[in-house]
């Protein structure tokens, strides 16, 4: 095998490490919280049992829809650019042979006429990737780690070892929802049993303790930890997903609020909003009902986008069309 091709084959290896990290630390809470609290300490205190059913049945609803949108998100293959945008064999071949960077603008030019593109680069020029030889949608954007352009490309994430666009930004949005609300229902519910363990009765066995008090068993460990992660998680993403949630209603990629895309008529960070109902509508689709699960309900193509501009001449069009009041 050659060198480069081992280097990436360790390098593809290498990346799998943070999702592997994430996924034992979910199944460690899950033994801690179902296992060592659920099992062991609650029963132990009489008069909490009680909670128990109910403990047990919300853990296991934020669980399963943790687990769902983490797993969506991380084995959704990253949309990419359509044939139409790739040049035609004979033109591919004068772009290449092509030195001067005016001819090859010409090039591009001629060829994206039959496309829908709005956006340009900074320079007024049309976007082309020369790794991918495609002509880069509206929001598309390559991603080096995964080496190929991605459509609406948001960013590349390592906590999913993939990249965050068109085909799973509305998962990873829900990944951060109920990896929240899965912390702060594991805080919440652990800090009693947190409290009663720094109080915690000294003897190993739960009848020697006075009633209400823990014993200091092997639990303790576990329930003190838990309590310490979920608190130190949700602390971290709340502020991720309060940031996503603000994109989703400007309707702005992370690459975007960076930096704003060029139009026609010069960059604008707002270009691609429409509204905060019609934003929404576009990363979670127009049916409330699945907005919370982790299915595809993202409108559009990936490749082509509403613009501010052209929704504003859809408006001016539907007006002049209406018919006069002296013609009806
Ligand atoms: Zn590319
Ligand atoms: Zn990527």
């Amino acid at each position: 095998m050659a060198p480069t091709h081992v280097l990436r084959c360790c390098q593809r290896g290498l990346a799998w490490i943070p999702v592997i990290f994430i996924a034992l630390v979910v199944c460690w809470s899950y033994y801690a919280y179902v296992v060592e609290l659920c099992i062991f300490t609650i029963p132990s205190i009489g008069e909490q049992s009680k909670y128990l059913v109910v403990y047990l049945i919300f853990f296991h609803l934020f669980f399963i829809m943790f687990v769902w949108s983490y797993w969506k998100t991380i084995f959704s293959q990253p949309a990419n650019p359509s044939k139409e945008f790739c040049l035609p064999k004979a033109e591919k071949e004068r772009y290449e042979k092509e030195e001067r960077p005016e001819s090859q603008q010409e090039i591009l030019w001629r060829a994206a006429t039959s496309l829908p593109l709005y956006t340009r680069t900074g320079a007024g020029a049309i976007r082309y990737c020369d790794r991918c030889q495609v002509i880069k949608p509206d929001r598309c954007h390559h991603c080096s780690a995964c080496d190929m352009c991605v459509l609406k490309m948001d960013h590349h994430c390592p906590w999913v070892n993939n990249c965050v666009g068109f085909s799973n930004y509305k998962f990873f949005i829900l990944f951060l929802a109920y990896s929240l609300v899965y912390c702060l229902f594991i805080a919440a519910t652990v800090l009693q049993y947190f409290i009663k363990f720094w109080t915690l009765c000294r003897r190993k066995s739960a009848e020697h303790c006075p009633k209400n008090e823990l014993p200091d068993t092997h639990a303790k460990f576990h329930v003190l930890f838990l309590f310490f992660v979920a608190a130190m998680f949700c602390i971290s993403i709340l502020s991720l997903f309060s940031y996503h949630l603000w994109l989703v209603g400007k309707n702005r990629s992370t690459i975007e609020a960076f930096r704003a895309p060029v139009f026609r008529t010069g960059s604008d960070k707002n270009g691609f909003s429409l509204g905060f109902r019609k934003n929404i509508a576009q990363v979670f689709g127009d049916q409330k009902k699945y907005w919370l699960l982790p299915v595809f309900t993202s409108q559009g193509d990936g490749l082509t986008f509403p613009t501010r501009l052209v929704n504003a001449d859809v408006e001016q069009a539907a007006v002049t069309l209406q018919p006069e009041p002296n013609e009806r």
